[in-house]
């Protein structure tokens, strides 16, 4: 597997409120010949690597230098998925990426209308060479060498139940389409700490008897696999691989970042002749 670097044809923005501040934000994102994500606030670079993460509770935070950037993991699933690796997200207000409907669906939807570039450079490959497993209390995180690169999920929901779903290659509709969910029992939990402040029935399904709101029957599968996949981009690269989830989270997806970067083969190639 080789591919070209590949950048937004134009600027995009992005206003809308944050779903732990409860903030309204803005945000543009901009093209870049430069290889890598880079967010920018207050004057600060901060680039979107696994190093600069700093929050791993309920959402995936970046900070540098004092400055801490929220929830960056549906932008980056929806990079992963368009296959975008070079991109300057400027902060214009607030410090969290809107959750706009709860989905990657609008960043997914505008990037796609503005169009792409071909950059010049080839992209960073993370190469799985061989099988690991984290299991730290009965949710577990496996990896497995495999020729082109599979994301699943797989975990058990309040009144829908054990799914299983995946990532070959090809985004579909219901992975980018899945919404942020809530389980009711565990709202006070996150006002108490003061997150999901900025939940709301349009931006969060909530898991409840009543699954009138539920838009694909796997949507919360989807949606952590969605967070899956935004999650491990952080390693700054593409996986050639598989990589499968047993109800994982934002904490279990940190670790295996970290044992990413350190055991996987990886392939940066300069021009074509490299292959
Ligand atoms: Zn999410």
């Amino acid at each position: 597997m080789v591919l070209k670097g590949k950048t937004l044809k134009d600027s995009v923005t992005f206003e809308g409120i944050g779903i732990h501040t409860g903030e309204v934000s803005k945000i543009s994102v901009h093209p870049s010949s430069r290889k890598g994500i880079f967010f920018y606030k207050d004057g600060i670079e901060i680039p979107a690597l696994h190093r600069f993460v700093v929050n791993t509770l309920a959402s995936t935070d970046l900070g540098k230098d004092g400055v801490v950037i929220k929830t960056v993991e549906h932008l980056m699933a929806t990079f992963y998925l368009l296959k975008i690796d070079s991109a300057v997200v400027e902060f214009r207000r607030g410090n969290e990426i809107p959750i706009t409907d709860g989905s990657a669906k609008v960043f997914y939807e505008e990037f796609k209308r503005v169009g792409f570039e071909a950059l010049d450079h080839y992209q960073t490959l993370f190469v799985i060479k061989e099988e690991f497993e984290i299991r730290p209390n009965g949710n577990f995180l496996r990896v497995k060498p495999f020729e082109g690169e599979k994301f699943a999920f797989e975990g058990y929901f309040p009144y829908i139940g054990l799914k299983r779903v995946e990532y070959l290659g090809t985004p579909t509709e219901a992975l980018i389409g899945a919404r942020t969910f809530c389980r009711m029992e565990d709202i006070p939990s996150l006002w108490i700490a003061s997150l999901g402040k900025g939940g709301n029935p349009v931006n969060t399904l909530p898991l409840s008897y009543d699954l009138k709101y539920l838009v694909y029957s796997a949507e919360p599968a989807y949606h952590k696999l969605l967070d899956l996949i935004g999650d491990i981009y952080l390693i700054g690269g593409r996986v050639v691989g598989e990589i499968f989830s047993f109800k994982g989270n934002h904490r279990l997806n940190h670790q295996l970042r970290d044992y990413l970067i350190k055991k996987c083969k990886r392939e940066e190639f300069v021009s074509a002749k490299a292959i």
